[in-house]
């Protein structure tokens, strides 16, 4: 396949690919297809089932202990479909409340901590999410550090320690 940016050829191989386009820092996908070109310095990633990749991140962000990261709200925000506005209409709060979470200048409350995760997971309802993880959250935030693999042909998240 050529490159995008100057028609030479690009050349693929598997990688373990830092997936910063989710918005969240920490994000690895193991051995996935990457097509780089050696003139341009532009890359390509090739990534199978996005929808099931973006539920498989959700589910284990909001599986995590710490409390939930900027970077965190937003994505889980924009993976239940919704525009800052409608987040807040959802939440009860005023979008000026979802800007100063989604930009780090305020802390969530552990309550909206807590609704922002069942709105996730009654949105992929999943039997594995116990309501027991509720009352074993963490004050401190940090950011999940995932590494996501298709495993038996669907993604698979699995947190890692940093
Ligand atoms: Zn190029």
């Amino acid at each position: 396949m050529k490159c995008p940016e100057c028609a030479k050829p690009m050349t693929p191989a598997r990688e373990n690919y830092s997936y910063t386009a989710s918005g969240l820092p920490y994000v690895t996908l193991v051995g996935v297809e990457v097509r780089r070109c050696k003139a341009c310095g532009e890359h390509e990633v090739v990534i199978p089932k996005i929808e099931h990749l973006h539920r498989a991140i959700a589910l284990a962000v909001i599986g995590k202990r710490a409390r939930l990261t900027a970077a965190e709200v937003r994505y889980l925000r924009k993976y239940l479909g919704w525009s800052g506005a409608d987040f807040a209409r959802h939440m009860g709060v005023t979008p000026e409340s979802v800007s100063r979470w989604e930009n780090d200048r305020e802390q969530m409350s552990a309550v909206a901590d807590r609704l922002l995760r069942l709105m996730v997971a009654t949105k992929a309802p999943v039997s594995d999410y116990s309501l027991d993880l509720l009352a074993e959250l963490g004050d401190d935030s940090s950011p999940v550090r995932l590494r996501v693999e298709v495993e038996k042909g669907g993604w698979h998240a699995e947190a890692v320690a940093a």
